[in-house]
This record gives C-alpha cells, structure tokens and sequence, in this order.
C-alpha cells in the first residue's frame, strides 16, 4: 500500500529522551529512529483534553490507561470515513480511536505495544502457547488455541490476545461472544489485525524537553525561512507586507519565524463572523503581546446573508470562503492599498491540494494579493515544537482536541471534531442549530439532515455543471454582492 504522502514523514523518536525528534539525530547525540505512523504522518501533540479522553476511553474498554501521567503522546490523524486518530507514546504506535458517526461513539482499537504500558484487565483473551507463534505472524485465534478469556466480552469487541504469562501476541475483534467461545471445539474465535510493529521504549518527558531536543531542528528552520524570504521579498519590497493571520497554529508559528528571521509586521485578520470566541481573544493576546498592528477586515454578515439564499454551505458547494472571506478580503485590499503582499501559514503537509501548491501565489480569487508561505515544508510537529519554543499564546480550542480552525461549523470538518465544538461552544452551536432547523423546515428536510451531518455534503448532480459551474458560480457570487452594496 502506497498510502496518502504528502511529503516525507519526519517524525523519528529518541529513546534516550523519550522524545519526538523531526531528524535523524537528537540535540542530545543520540541517533533517532523512524515512528511508524499512517501516512500523511502529521502528528501533533497530545494536549490535556486528548490525553484524558483517551485514557478514559481505554480504561473504559480495556481497564488500561494508554498514556502514563508526565509522558509525551502525539496523535495522528489517519484517512478514515469520519475521523480516526492514532496514538504514539514511547515512540510507538500503541492504538487508535475512531469515531462511528452513525452511533456517535468511539472505538478503541489498541496495537499490541499498549500491553507493554499496562496489563489489560478487560477484553483479553488467553490463548495457547501453540498457538502464539501463528497468531503472531498475523494468523486469526481458531477454537483449538482458546484457553479462556474476560467473561463480558461480546462479539465484536477489540480484544487483546494474551499468552498464559501476560505477553501479548496480538489484537484483534472478537468473533463471538465470550460463552460461546468457552464451548466451541472448532472456528474462529479471534480475528487479527495487522499492524506494523514499532519499538516501544518506556519513559517520560516534558515538552520543554522535547523543545531542546529539537534545538538544531528549530534553528535550521529559521535559516531556511530567512534564505526564503531573502529569495523572494524583493520584488514586492515595495507593497505593504501583512501576515495573514486567523487565530490558527500555522498562522501563529509563521508569525512568530516571520518576525524572528526578518521583521515585525502587521496582522491581516478576516473576520468572518463565524469564528470560535478563543480566535478573537487569540488575536486580542498576539497583538498585545508582541505590541503589533491588526488590521481587521469585517465581512459584516456576508455568511448569513448569503445562507438566507443559498442554505448552509457544503463541502462539494462552499461558497463560505467566498463569500465571508475572499471577497472581502479582495475589497478590502483593492480600497486599501490596491495590491500587497502577506505571508500565509500554508503548509504542504495539510492536503494534496497544498502540497502541488508553489510557496508564492497570487489566490485565484484574490488577484491583489501575493502570498508567501514561509512554513510550506514544515509539519505540524515543526509548528508546534516553534509555538512551544517561543512560549507564545495559542487558540485555546487545541487543548479540547479540536486542530483546526477557521469557521466553527466548517462543513469540511468530521462529525467527530463538530462533536467537540459542541460540547466546547454550546451557546454558538445552537445559535447554528437553530438557523440550520429553521432552513430544514422551511425546505422540507429529513431530520437526519441535521443529525447526521448529510448537510456537509450537497452531492447534487441535478445542478452540477461541470464545465462552467465554477465559473458561473463565482459571476453570480458577484453579481449579488454588487447589487447589494450599489
Ligand atoms: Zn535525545
């Protein structure tokens, strides 16, 4: 399986630091070995509501906590139907939790190394000796190599399989219920998952700690962006420069190299008055706290004007990027200095889109507008490890395991992740519910439109023009906003 590369995967760990390092070698000397993570391999760290949902999802399932108070945990998103994030403690992938949008549950899926962390005392099931070397060659637990195992599990469940010493030889579903396994003489009892194994190395670590073992990793960004921004600054020296900014970590960490290699400057923020309230007081903390102008551009209720004609926006039809921030971003520059230039936190690690994308553009909506992207080739670790290096304020939306920012109810967002929004904005998700009821009604709409998340996707083929749609699409997006405005 070739899998989604975006770019190379960086991520390796020390085992002398218990740390994740981007290179080869850690500041501390020691050679680093490769994280076998699923491509695209962004990992991030984990942040305090990560890790607590996690132990308790897994103490919950299996009686074991995954990541051991003071360790460092990273996760990583992996493609999936809605949203699948997997787990790296010890430089190992030691499970994953996945989220099932039709029952808005979680699955546990644990990786053999998570019984190195803890016994299980939950959904294991004992398995012969004989039977141990099959099992881990990836072979499924067949009736003769059952011994016993927890009496609750039912069929289906994710189950670790132990040997009579408490080695674990593999992982994973249950084919049966537990009662039933106790009397069957012959079948499949255990069906295995494949993993890849990595290493797994005890120990723990803070984050400043990791900081320093990226110190020469940190360093030579820098010299990078510098030699970047010395390549390219100069034929548009003479234009206002900005960074664009929207309360997001690639923002911030482009802000933060931006200023420590070449110079203060401004912040463009669009406010597109769909932003979560931490973006705001995010903002309101980078501006004072590193003394900088913000310039605001106010797309003054574009979005629920243009959801009043058009319903929510989706993901195969999102005229909300249009509409709330290009176009009036676009006005805004044309009004204010008729062209500029503004480097963007665009990072080549977030989609393939991006990765194809060069590292200095003109936006094909925003033609007034040169962008630089001065953090293209770093991953999410890179950006992280820079925030937590300059101790700068984040969106305090990233410690409730929400990783992406911009609107708060972005139709491109998984059920999971719009899950905990609406656990952490309640006021402004029922301000969105009660908009998007309104639209239901009023167009005759399944309730599932709303609850099961359909409206993210329009999958309209009746209207679909392939051809001129984008075009057409855009003249009329025009067209509407000059009528208004004349
Ligand atoms: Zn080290």
């Amino acid at each position: 399986m070739g899998g989604l590369y975006h770019g190379k995967i960086l991520l390796h760990w020390c085992d002398t630091c218990h740390a994740p390092v981007m290179a080869d070698r850690c500041a501390c000397g020691s050679e680093t070995r490769a994280v076998p993570v699923t491509p695209p391999g962004d990992a991030r760290p984990a942040f305090p509501d990560d890790i607590s949902f996690i132990n308790n999802l897994f103490l919950d399932r299996f009686g074991i906590t995954l990541i051991p108070d003071g360790w460092i945990a990273l996760i990583n998103n992996v493609p999936d139907k809605d949203r699948m994030e997997e787990i790296v403690v010890g430089g190992a992938v030691v499970g994953a939790v996945r989220y099932l949008p039709e029952t808005g549950r979680w699955d546990a899926l644990p990786r053999p190394e998570a019984a190195l962390i803890q016994r299980p005392e939950k959904r294991y099931v004992i398995v012969d000796d004989g039977a141990v070397p099959s099992i881990r060659d990836g072979a499924s637990l067949l009736a003769p190599g059952f011994v016993s195992c927890d009496p609750d599990i039912v069929s289906g469940d994710e189950v670790f399989m132990l040997t009579r010493s408490g080695e674990c030889a593999g992982v994973g579903r249950m084919k049966v219920d537990a009662s039933e396994a106790a009397t069957m003489e012959r079948g499949q009892i255990v069906r295995s998952r494949k993993n890849i194994r990595s290493q797994f190395t005890p120990g723990p670590a803070s984050w400043d700690e990791v900081v320093t073992a990226n110190k020469d990793v940190l360093i030579r960004l820098e010299s990078a962006t510098r030699q970047f921004i010395a390549e390219h600054i100069g034929p548009y020296e003479h234009l206002p420069i900005s960074i664009s900014y929207s309360g997001g970590k690639d923002s911030l960490a482009s802000l933060l190299v931006v200023m420590n290699t070449y110079k203060k400057l401004p912040i463009l923020f669009i406010d597109t008055g769909m932003e979560f309230p931490s973006t705001y007081e995010n903002v309101r903390q980078v501006t004072e706290r590193y003394d900088l102008e913000c310039i605001m551009v106010d797309s003054m209720g574009e979005f629920w004007r243009e959801f009043e004609i058009q319903g929510p926006p989706a993901v195969d039809c999102r005229w909300c990027c249009k509409t709330a921030k290009l176009e009036p971003l676009r006005i805004f520059i044309e009004v204010t200095w008729n062209e500029c230039v503004s480097f963007v936190g665009q990072r080549k690690y977030e989609s393939a889109s991006r990765a194809r994308n060069p590292r200095v553009w003109r936006n094909a909506f925003v033609r007034n507008q040169i962008c630089l992207a001065p953090i293209h080739s770093w991953t999410a670790m890179h950006v992280w490890l820079y925030i937590f290096r300059e101790k700068a304020p984040y969106n305090d939306m990233y410690r409730h395991g929400v990783d992406r920012m911009g609107c708060y109810m972005c139709p491109a967002s998984d059920m999971a992740i719009l899950e905990r929004i609406k656990q952490h904005v309640p006021d402004l998700w029922k301000e969105w519910e009660e908009r998007m009821e309104a639209w239901r009604i009023k167009h005759d709409l399944p309730e599932s439109w709303m609850a099961e998340g359909t409206w993210r996707v329009r999958n309209d083929r009746s209207q679909e023009e392939p051809e001129s749609f984008a075009r057409h699409d855009a003249q009329t997006g025009r067209g509407r906003r000059s009528g208004r405005s004349s």
